[in-house]
């Protein structure tokens, strides 16, 4: 161990930990409570997966009477991108994963980067225990140590006899420092490790060979703030904020044997962990990893852009982490609890026609006024024109909206997320909507330019708009009769060339030049919506 001076030298000025345990007190919680955390490294971009994890730990913490927080992870400070703070200040109210707690509480500050002053204690105290040393090892020495362990065929790393600073008796320290050569920290690891055993609240037991190597916990003294690394942030802040339940990335379960001794070498009662497989994405036969690099639905700007309701995205990405919740109606579903056994411990497939068919039927049972909320706010953020057409369209914009959806059984499930809406009720709005004034248009599916003429005239001077009667389709099937289309499908068979068409192309005539498409709502209900006069403006448009 190295005497107090030379820690001096090596660490000035750290505070007791005490002093952190002292004003991080134990929580006040009911049994069972858990506290859990989201702990994003600010990398200018949020994974879906993040958002994942973070709802699942939210939903535990809350569940349970307990509290969950955000915690920012900016210790890799050459990994960090500017914008990454507005980012998550968007995406997490979203989401709804911002914090239960915070940032007065007393477990913070939520912020690594701001705790250098803790971490360092904590180092401080590690060294005086003899958990851990400085090491003046330099990048060059570490490849050629590389080098010898490979021709040796033994395990690369840093540890036992391999670790030349582990042991340096203090005067070699002293020299190290006087000649002014950077240092990190590293923990000096058990010897003759073996196998350990840990219970992962997904995965159960797991068995791992135990950690040999001397990992970094303070990185290089060059630094102008020399951060600890992953590992020792972890245990120290996940012991001080007072943490219940660990829930990460499956990347890091080979970590925990560190984890466990680095907590132990503290003093800490060990934390429970919980690993969360990756969200998954299906190539041909074979999945992957959701990749921020390939998949631009790995990134929540895209579920944001594209408009998804965030409480399809709740409902899918609890029915992917409980597959038993999939299948239950929205309501039933949110009322069930995420279980943590029932995770799986290989990643789910994230699947967008299946979020698309989810989101469509979500869609369906919202409220009309909540559609219309959502959508505003969706619009406001994306499509701003959008946004100014719907706002100034009033109460009207609630008829639009139900068009097809009440006092019916084949609710309409065209709004699949919120960027789908001015492609598919954009018609609705004058503003929006370009007259098919062309008789000869092709839309019209091959009925003669004269007959689509006269057809829209007589459409117009006799038109009744009276839509709440059910005789308001009569007036165009009186039309077809009157302008050569059969009225049955047999009539027309028989002796096609006798007709025009059937009613389906004499309705199409309708159809599309109140709506611009061949496919659309109820006309009926449509031609309400948009009054008589715009029903006139738009059907008489190719009647010349
Ligand atoms: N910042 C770490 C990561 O992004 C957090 C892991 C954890 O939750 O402990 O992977």
């Amino acid at each position: 161990m190295l005497p107090a001076d030379l820690l001096d030298r090596l660490l000035p000025d750290t505070a007791p930990t005490q002093q952190w345990e002292e004003a991080n007190p134990p929580r006040d919680l009911p049994a069972g409570a858990e506290v859990t955390r989201f702990a994003p490294s600010p990398t200018g971009f949020l994974h879906i997966g993040g958002v994942y994890t973070a709802m699942v730990a939210k939903e535990l913490a809350e569940r349970s009477g307990g509290s969950y927080f955000v915690r920012i992870e900016d210790t890799d400070q050459a990994r960090a991108i500017e914008g990454s703070d507005e980012h998550f200040a968007r995406a997490f109210p979203h989401f709804g994963i911002d914090p239960t707690e915070g940032p007065d509480a007393p477990w913070g500050p939520y912020r690594q980067s701001e705790r250098s002053e803790i971490y360092r204690s904590f180092v401080r105290a590690l060294l005086e225990s003899g958990h851990a040393y400085p090491d003046f090892v330099t990048k060059d020495e570490l490849a050629a140590i590389t080098e010898r362990q490979q021709a040796a065929k033994v395990d690369l790393g840093y540890w036992g006899e391999w670790a030349v600073w582990r042991d340096a008796e203090p005067e070699r320290v002293t020299a190290a420092l006087d000649e002014g050569l950077p240092f990190t920290i590293r923990f000096r690891a058990p010897d003759a490790p073996g196998r350990i055993a840990f219970d992962d609240a997904i995965r159960g037991r797991i068995e791992a060979d135990d950690n040999r190597n001397d990992v970094v916990l303070l990185k290089s003294s060059a630094e102008p703030l020399p951060l600890p690394t992953y590992h020792l942030a972890h245990a120290v802040d996940d012991h001080l904020m007072r943490v219940t339940l660990v829930l990460r990335g499956d990347e890091w379960i080979s970590s925990v044997p560190l984890h466990l001794q680095l907590f132990d070498a503290l003093g800490f009662e060990p934390v429970r962990y919980a690993h969360v497989a990756p969200l998954m994405k299906g190539e041909g036969k074979s999945r992957r990893k959701l990749s921020k690099r390939k998949d631009p639905e790995a990134s929540v700007d895209f579920w944001m852009a594209e408009g998804y309701p965030v409480g399809a995205v709740r409902h899918y990405l609890r029915g992917l982490a409980n597959s038993r919740l999939a299948d239950l109606p929205f309501e039933e579903a949110a009322a069930e609890p995420l279980r943590l056994e029932e995770f799986g411990a290989s990643g789910p497939l994230v699947d967008i026609p299946k979020l698309d068919d989810i989101s469509a039927d979500y869609v369906a049972q919202m409220p009309a006024t909540d559609i219309r909320d959502r959508l505003l706010a969706w619009a406001d953020e994306h499509d701003p024109e959008l946004a100014g057409l719907l706002r100034a369209t009033g109460d009207d914009l609630l008829a639009i909206i139900d068009v097809d959806r009440v006092d019916t059984d084949r609710v309409r499930k065209d709004i699949v997320k919120w960027s789908v809406f001015r492609e598919r009720y954009g018609f609705f709005f004058p503003e929006l909507f370009a007259l098919v004034d062309d008789p000869a248009d092709e839309r019209f599916l091959g009925v003669p330019p004269e007959v689509v003429a006269a057809f829209t005239t007589d459409f117009v001077a006799g038109y009744d708009p009276d839509t709440a009667s059910p005789g308001w389709f009569d007036q165009v099937r009186g039309l077809a009769e009157r302008h050569g289309f059969a009225l049955d499908r047999k009539a027309y068979k028989a002796d096609p060339d006798a007709f025009h068409g059937t009613m389906r192309e004499a309705s199409n005539i309708v159809r599309v030049t109140l709506t611009g498409s061949g496919q659309s709502p109820s006309l009926d209900q449509i031609a309400g919506v948009l009054g008589a006069d715009e029903v006139r403006r738009r059907v008489g448009a190719p009647a010349g």
